[in-house]
């Protein structure tokens, strides 16, 4: 069944700025409604406020020649891979 909240979201979603921008490129607007519960066993996790999924959130910066470029990604989270993040039950 189809989330009607995060199913817009890729297996891998990734987005990124300039070191000195505001603003980040293309943030996926389905990303804002996920809920952020922190750092749990080691990763960034967010968690889909309706169907439950989770995500794991990685973020970097790279630099190319003068300048400098951050990134940040979500991944998707299968059944048994969430088990290791998240306890049975939550
Ligand atoms: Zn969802």
């Amino acid at each position: 069944m189809k989330c009607k909240l995060c199913d817009t979201l890729k297996e891998k979603e990734s987005w990124n700025k300039q070191w000195m921008d505001e603003e980040w490129s293309a943030i996926p607007e389905a990303f804002g409604k996920l809920t952020d519960l922190g750092f749990i066993n080691g990763s960034f996790l967010y968690q889909c406020p309706n169907c439950g999924l989770l995500y794991q959130f990685c973020s970097w910066n790279e630099s190319f020649g003068d300048g400098r470029t951050e990134f940040e990604s979500i991944r998707k989270l299968g059944p048994e891979e969430a088990k290791k993040y998240l306890p049975e039950g939550m």
